[in-house]
């Protein structure tokens, strides 16, 4: 056992270069090198990726890794080549590829250079892709992006429904289900969905105690935010709004007074979507005014503020749009406006919607309301619902909150909107 954790330690030092493991890790990959089934729920940023990159490349046979964006897998894949001087260490399965490429894919496969296989669930099912994964050596599957699964989770993918049918089919091995969403139906839907009701749970806090959490009245709301932006001139920010016209408008407004801001949304040009993203990462613009197409997969540390000017569908998108500032532990201000008109428009909305569906949106939204109309802590209220007990006095970051700092201010707002 001894030498086998020193062992794990010196792969870790090899490959990555890290000196110890984070959290939970080291059991986690002692865990699955034992053979057994793993569902692993770490926040964004808690190092997901390297328990099953570790393993992968220190086990006989190669990984398959089911990820839901192709963009997150090219990264990844990346990111392990250049861990080692081996070339092909890991590769992207997938319908881009032409004849020759994915040949070499295979040859490398069969040769045992590769230890990791990057695919999207709407790959495997190819027939002759799962023909031949059948016939190679698997050491394990790891599902990246889990919640992925589930209608409850804020990413909902229908394609990986199936996984469970197509990983049987290609090989009896582990599997390790990761995701940085913990509510406790998501939780209980990935684990069913996946036949993983036996597997061993690693669950980290999702606690942010460096974020500040803050609701206000969403009342002469532009004015409010080119204030703030102002008071923390110079800082990283992210504002979300809803909608694209939402996002082109404010843009411009922040723009108009002298803020340093631009545009981020699906529909803008992908040349100029991208540039935008790059300037803001690279430090030449200051605050990016966004849609939630922004932020899956940007890892730009020190964010200092995250402003959602429209009040997002789910406390789940809350947490992870707001998880984006003070990455780095440092400052994270996270300042939203609520109106309870907008919520009305988001339920008439879901009118329009297949029942199931609305029903879930529905309750999703009661939850949001909630937590904007609450008077106890913000941070007991968002860990509650990933299903965390917290000390609301005691416990991490317990003050950070504008109910916590500054009660009666906002209970007397909070009194004012439920007149509305
Ligand atoms: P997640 O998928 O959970 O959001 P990532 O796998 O992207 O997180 O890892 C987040 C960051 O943490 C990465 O920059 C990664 O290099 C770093 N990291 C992971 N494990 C360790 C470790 N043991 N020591 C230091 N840094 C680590
Ligand atoms: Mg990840």
């Amino acid at each position: 056992m001894n030498a086998k954790k020193a062992n794990l330690s010196g792969e870790l030092k090899k490959y990555f270069g890290f000196s110890t493991f984070k959290g939970q890790q080291e059991q986690i990959i002692e865990n699955l090198l034992g053979g057994k089934d793993i569902f692993v729920l770490m926040p964004t940023g808690g190092g997901k990726s390297l328990c099953y990159q570790l393993p992968a490349l220190i086990s006989e046979g190669t990984a398959i890794v089911v990820s839901p964006l192709i963009a997150l897998m090219k990264n990844q894949v990346d990111a392990v080549n250049g861990l080692s001087s081996d070339d092909g260490v890991a590769h992207v399965l997938n319908s881009s590829l032409n004849k020759t490429q994915t040949k070499q894919v295979f040859d490398d496969i069969k040769g045992g250079k590769t230890k990791l296989l990057y695919v999207a669930p709407e790959s495997l099912i190819k027939d002759d892709y799962l023909d031949f994964l059948k016939e190679v050596k698997i050491s394990f599957v790891a599902i990246d992006e889990a919640h992925c699964i589930s209608e409850w989770g804020h990413d909902f993918r229908p394609e990986y429904r199936n996984l469970k049918s197509i990983i049987d089919k290609i090989a009896e091995v582990p599997v390790i289900a990761l995701t940085a969403t913990a509510t406790p139906k998501v939780q209980d839907d990935i684990q069913k969905t996946l036949g993983m009701s036996d597997a061993l749970v690693f669950k980290e806090s999702f606690n942010r105690p460096n974020l500040y959490y803050e609701v206000r009245p969403k009342v002469n709301v532009d004015k409010e935010i080119v204030r703030f932006i102002n008071q923390h001139k110079g800082k990283s920010g992210i504002v979300y709004c809803l909608s694209r016209r939402k996002v082109e408008e404010f843009a411009q407004l922040l723009q108009v007074n002298g803020i340093n801001a631009l545009p981020y949304h699906a529909g803008l040009d992908q040349k100029i979507r991208v540039a935008n993203q790059d300037k803001f990462l690279m430090e030449e613009v200051d605050v990016i005014v966004a849609t939630i197409a922004f932020g899956m997969g940007i890892d730009k540390p020190d964010v200092r503020f995250v402003i959602h000017y429209d009040f997002p569908k789910s406390l789940e998108s809350y947490y992870q749009e707001t998880g984006r500032a003070g990455r780095d532990g440092g400052e994270g201000h996270c300042l939203a406006f609520y109106d309870p008109k907008d919520i009305e428009k988001l339920e008439k909305f879901l009118a329009q919607k297949p029942v199931s569906e609305r029903e879930i949106g529905l309750q999703l939204l009661n939850e949001v309301v909630g937590y904007a109309e609450t008077s106890m802590s913000r941070r007991q209220y968002i860990l509650y619902y990933f299903g965390e007990n917290f000390d609301p006095v005691k416990g991490e970051g317990a003050d950070m909150c504008d109910n916590s700092s500054n009660p009666p201010k906002l209970k007397d707002a909070t009194a004012d909107l439920k007149k509305v």
